[in-house]
C-alpha cells in the first residue's frame, strides 16, 4: 500500500475511534510522524489531504520546511536541545517535547527576540521510564508554574509517550494520568497556561488514547512504515 492509502485508512480509523469515544472529529488532528522519511513520502501524504506534519530532529525539520507547502504546520516532537532553538524559532506550528524549564527559558528567549510567541507542550514521562525524557507527575505543578512566568512562550497543553505495548489497551492508565494532571493544572488557573490539547497516541496506542480524549495522535509508522535510522545522515 502507498503511504497515500495508508494515511486515509489511519485517518478513516482516527474517524472510527473519535465516534466511538463520543467526540466530534474537529476535536482530534491526527499528525503525520515523518521523521527518517524521504520528501517524496511526506508530499504523498500531503496530497492526501495531510497537513501536520511531525519531526524529531531539528536539522532534518529545517531542512524539509522550505521543500513542502507553505501551508504544512510543523510539529516540533523529539527532545529538544537548547542549543539547537534557536534554528527552530518561528517555524513550527506547536513544540511537543518541552521537558525542562531550562528548554522553556531558551525557547522564550529566541521567541521574543523574534517578536513572537511559541506554542508549547510540556512532555510528561508518566510511565517514569528511565530511558524518557520529561517532567514526572510529581515535579510538573511546581514547574508549570515557573513557566508560565516566562515570556514568549504560551503553555497549551501536555503531551506524553506511553511505553512500547503489545495491545493499545495496556497504556490507558497512562492516557488517564496525563489528562487528569491536565485538569489538575487547569484547576490551578495559571495565568498564561492553557490546557486544551493533549497530545498522546501512537501507531500502536492511539484507539486508546483518543478514548482518554488526546487532542493530537502522532503516527508515523502506520503512516510511513517502519523507520531505518541505518540510513539516516
Ligand atoms: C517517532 C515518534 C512517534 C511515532 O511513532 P510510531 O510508533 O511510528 O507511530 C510519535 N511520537 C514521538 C515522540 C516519536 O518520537
Amino acid at each position: 500500500m502507498s503511504c497515500k492509502d495508508n494515511y486515509l485508512e489511519v485517518l478513516d480509523k482516527v474517524s472510527e475511534d473519535m465516534k466511538k469515544a463520543g467526540r466530534d472529529l474537529s476535536e482530534c488532528t491526527l499528525v503525520a510522524v515523518s521523521k527518517t522519511k524521504p520528501l517524496e513520502l511526506l508530499k504523498e501524504a500531503y496530497e492526501a489531504g495531510c497537513r501536520d506534519f511531525g519531526e524529531n530532529y531539528v536539522q532534518e525539520l529545517v531542512d524539509k520546511i522550505p521543500q513542502m507547502p507553505e501551508d504544512v504546520r510543523w510539529h516540533m516532537i523529539g527532545h529538544l536541545q537548547t542549543n539547537k532553538v534557536k534554528y527552530l524559532i518561528g517555524k513550527t506550528y506547536l513544540i511537543h517535547s518541552v521537558d525542562t524549564v531550562k528548554l522553556a527559558r531558551e525557547i522564550g528567549k529566541q521567541s521574543e527576540k523574534a517578536g513572537i510567541v511559541t506554542d508549547i507542550l510540556l512532555e510528561v514521562n508518566v510511565a517514569g521510564e528511565e530511558s524518557k525524557f520529561g517532567f514526572t507527575p510529581e515535579n510538573i505543578m511546581d514547574s508549570v508554574k515557573e513557566i508560565s512566568q516566562i515570556p514568549g512562550i504560551c503553555v497549551k497543553g501536555l503531551m506524553t509517550s506511553a511505553p512500547i505495548c503489545e495491545f493499545s489497551e495496556e497504556n490507558r492508565v497512562y492516557f488517564r494520568k496525563l489528562k487528569q494532571l491536565s485538569i489538575d493544572i487547569k484547576k490551578q488557573n495559571i495565568d498564561n497556561v492553557h490546557m486544551g490539547f493533549l497530545s498522546m497516541g501512537m501507531s500502536g496506542d492511539y484507539e486508546t488514547a483518543i478514548d482518554e480524549g488526546s487532542t493530537f495522535v502522532r503516527i508515523g509508522t502506520a503512516i510511513f512504515g517502519e523507520r531505518d535510522y541505518s540510513k539516516k545522515n
